[in-house]
């Protein structure tokens, strides 16, 4: 408005001083320079200089846990974590070397970047973040300024806000950490690294800024192993595509603030949504409520969101759900590696899912066990009867074996080699050099067959079980080994 005013009576005064004849061109010339100059100034002084100073004045995010859907295990163990870092006079009483890293890794859009800010919130730290692509440049040595720089801006941050302790945040950490000498002829990156090193090593308990690194990626295997010794991201957790359960769950936290109609199941928007993220869910409910102004109704309906499931799916590439015979199959083949690991070794199974990850379709991870320097017998035994319990449940139950279960078989066939080459077979002592093929072949096999029949019996007898809890594990897409062995019980 003053900015009117302002230009109003300049423009009037320009026209006065032209009627009296006055020559108005080097005035307007510098009201244009004027303008000019002052455009620059407020855009690259002040705005400009800072957006180091920007991010300084970003104080501590306000996302607290519980705005985080699932990730009940990724959770679990970064405030475990934190509640170490948090005490830190116990820290110093016991002599202990703090924990200065924690690597979040996982796919896009589940919540990384979220629970940096949480444990900022948690710990009541201040945030600065930067992602790893920042600090590749072709110059050399900009790459390791920055690196300074950001540590000192956290430093700095922390001390203006009267805070004691600061977090990091760097994106994409794989980019500017994947494996030295990797990337030919950029001595800059591996320059950048060495001095995130060097900053990260150079911290201690005894700081007056206690400073904590989280950093994230999804490429996990491409980090140089210097990153993940103890000391630097010793701590690993990870973030996995969320469960039906957890869908759901994300999907309340992104409708709460949206006028939602009475006929939406969000429950059936969750068993829908298989393989989609965090990010994509939220993407979902906006899309959804989009749709629903687009058509000018006061409520989101169960239709736009079905809709906009499709939009997500396209947009994103994402598949869909796999069909129901596949997911079937899916379904038995892990539910038979995890009786077996059950039967042999109760307790074993940590957790069962057939969202597919990477290559495999589903899978079972196992409590992790003791460092076994020696494998016995029994033990390879067991090891191999797990892995081709999930082809043996789909041909007793599905009455056919399928492809799924390739990498189970080459697992099967390095153990049985392991057996015959430590003198556990029939065979005796033979060498690995000396040995014909066709009689290590035949060997292998014998060793396959007898491990198979003895699965089948365990199979056979278990066969109505299997089928129930597979039946439930298509409901649930995921099963911790607690509620697992609870079903069992259960059944039985
Ligand atoms: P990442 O860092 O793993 O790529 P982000 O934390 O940046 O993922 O998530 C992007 C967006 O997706 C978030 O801002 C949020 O809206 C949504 N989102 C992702 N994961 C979750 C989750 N577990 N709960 C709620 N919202 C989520
Ligand atoms: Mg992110
Ligand atoms: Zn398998």
């Amino acid at each position: 408005m003053v900015k009117e005013i302002g230009i109003g009576i300049g423009v009037g005064s320009l026209i006065i001083l032209l009627i009296e004849g006055f020559n108005i061109l080097p005035l307007l010339f510098l009201g244009i320079l004027g303008i000019f100059l002052y455009q620059m100034l407020t855009q690259n002084g002040i705005a400009g200089t800072t957006s180091r100073q920007q991010a300084l004045n970003k104080k501590i995010p306000s996302i607290e846990f519980n705005k985080i859907g699932g990730q009940d295990s990724a959770k679990k163990e970064l405030i475990e974590a934190l509640d170490f870092v948090k005490d830190l006079n116990g820290i110093k009483h016991m002599g202990i070397r703090a924990i200065k890293g924690i690597l979040l890794s996982g796919p896009p859009g589940t919540g990384k970047t979220m629970l940096a800010k949480a444990a900022a919130y948690y710990t009541d730290s201040v945030f600065r973040s930067a992602s790893g692509s920042e600090f590749i440049e072709m110059y050399a040595g900009l790459g390791a300024k920055r690196v300074r720089n950001l540590f000192n801006d956290a430093r700095q941050l922390a001390r203006k806000n009267n805070k004691s302790s600061a977090i990091i945040f760097i994106d994409e950490i794989d980019v500017l950490g994947s494996k030295r000498g990797q990337v030919s002829s950029h001595l800059e990156y591996d320059q950048t690294l060495n001095q995130l090193l060097v900053e990260m090593d150079g911290l201690s308990v005894d700081d007056q800024i206690q400073l904590l690194i989280i950093a994230a990626t999804n490429r996990i295997d491409i980090l140089d192993q210097a990153l993940l010794r103890p000391g630097r991201f010793d701590r690993i957790v990870q973030v996995e595509l969320p469960s039906k359960q957890a869908r759901l769950s994300i999907l309340r936290i992104h409708t709460a603030n949206k006028p939602l109609a009475k006929d939406v199941e969000l429950e059936s928007i969750a068993r829908e949504t298989f393989q989609f993220s965090g990010a994509h869910l939220e993407n979902l409910t906006n899309e959804a409520a989009i749709l629903a102004l687009r058509e000018d109704t006061p409520q989101i309906k169960q239709k736009h969101f079905i809709e906009a499931i499709d939009k997500v799916i396209m947009g994103e590439k994402l598949d869909r759900r796999p069909n129901q015979t596949e997911l079937t199959r899916i379904a038995v083949h892990e539910t038979g590696h995890a009786l077996l690991s059950e039967v042999l070794k109760p307790g074993s199974v940590s957790t069962i899912t057939i969202t597919s990850r990477g290559k495999a379709l589903g899978y079972v991870r196992h409590n992790p066990e003791d460092d076994l320097y020696l494998q016995t017998e029994d033990y390879l035994e067991e090891q191999i009867s797990i892995s081709i319990a999930g082809a043996v449940a789909e041909k007793l139950l599905l009455s056919s074996k399928s492809t799924g279960a390739r990498n189970d078989f080459e697992k099967a066939i390095q153990m049985a080699k392991i057996m015959i080459f430590s003198g556990m077979t029939k065979l005796g002592m033979v060498g690995e050099e000396t040995i014909p093929r066709e009689l290590l072949h035949q060997e292998i096999s014998r060793i396959l067959q007898d491990i198979e029949e003895k699965v089948m019996i365990i199979v056979k007898d278990n066969q109505g079980l299997i089928r129930q809890v597979a039946d439930e594990l298509i409901e649930a897409e995921r099963f911790s080994g607690d509620q697992l062995r609870q079903l069992i019980k259960n059944k039985c």
